[in-house]
């Protein structure tokens, strides 16, 4: 476990990348922009320039404090807080990953930053990349992720076309459904033909199981998400609700499980799945950091999630 990072947090047990150790290059919280469904919450400002939003050079030397006390993980993760493409120099910490280690790179990003060929070139280091589609046209595209001035559908979907022309790795993307907003077939279909352009080589269908950043925004059912898959054809999965995969036990401290909430919330039986343990001891873990500050809850689609809005 990451213990005591500012920039690395998890790993993160997850169902198709095993123990993903999460690199995060952005702060709290930094975007292009303010997804409804967003499950960090609301984008206080969205943002389009990139820049060095944190030192690199310190983000490596936590890699390397990382690898010489731990150094476990099936995949390091440019994900968190935030764009990661937004940093001048994400594609650092790709490099670091070859040369220092034998694990698989992931860039989870909103690709609305991929009409830049710098972050293309980038991004290309990347073993692993995921990005989103989850509109079918500009009204759609604003009305779903409220992107930054001058971000546009047609931007976005462009910039996609032309990575995935570049790109060898591995490509999926993930189609996030609202329901009542993107959920009707007719719907789906618009957005299927818009994502086969991208010839991914995965389609992961998702929906809202964590808290949004709209309150409005109400999850699909699992029957309605496995049709919505089949729209997308054989390479389509959901992957909404999280299955256990028998994971070995983490040992997590109070910190790391702040750190990991701040980019994840989740709700207690989520947590004591995801991280192999008991339901009970989580529970009362998570209760003690409400008691203290560190942690907050709040209630959505009828279970109580934990977070951190620091
Ligand atoms: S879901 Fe991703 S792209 Fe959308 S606002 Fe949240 S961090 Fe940004």
């Amino acid at each position: 476990m990451a213990k005591n990072f500012k920039y690395l947090f998890g790993p993160v047990p997850s169902r198709r990348l095993g123990r993903s150790l999460g690199v995060d290059l952005i702060p709290f919280k930094t975007c292009t922009m303010d997804c409804t469904f967003c499950q960090l919450g609301e984008t206080p400002c969205t943002v389009s320039e990139r820049g060095n939003y944190v030192p690199m050079q310190d983000v490596i030397g936590e890699l390397g404090q990382w690898k010489r006390k731990d150094g476990r993980a099936d995949h390091i993760t440019l994900a968190g807080s935030g764009e990661p493409t937004l940093h001048s120099h994400f594609g650092d910490v790709f490099c670091w990953t070859k040369e220092e280690t034998k694990i698989q790179s992931v860039l989870l990003t909103n690709g609305t930053q991929f009409h830049d060929p710098d972050v293309r070139e980038q991004a290309v280091l990347a073993d692993r990349v995921k990005v989103t589609l989850s509109a079918w046209d500009e009204e759609s595209f604003q009305q779903i992720h409220r992107p930054a001035k001058g971000i546009n559908f047609e931007l976005l979907v462009e910039g996609e076309r032309a990575f995935r022309h570049e790109y060898l790795g591995e490509l999926s993307v993930e189609v996030f459904i609202i329901d009542g907003v993107n959920s009707q077939f007719d719907h789906v279909k618009k957005i299927a033909e818009v994502v086969r352009s991208l010839s991914p080589d995965r389609i992961d269908i998702n929906t809202a199981v964590r808290p949004p950043a709209d309150p409005s925004v109400k999850p699909s059912a699992a029957e309605h998400l496995q049709a919505v898959a089949e729209i997308f054809g054989p390479t389509a999965s959901v992957t909404a609700s999280f299955k256990k995969q028998g994971f070995e036990s983490l040992d997590i401290s109070e910190a790391a499980l702040v750190s990991l909430l701040k980019r994840h919330p989740a709700t207690c039986s989520q947590l004591a799945e995801e991280l192999n343990l008991a339901e009970d001891k989580m529970f009362k873990t998570l209760k003690q950091l409400v008691s203290i500050g560190s942690l907050h809850e709040r209630r959505y689609d009828g279970e109580v999630h934990f977070f951190c809005a620091d």
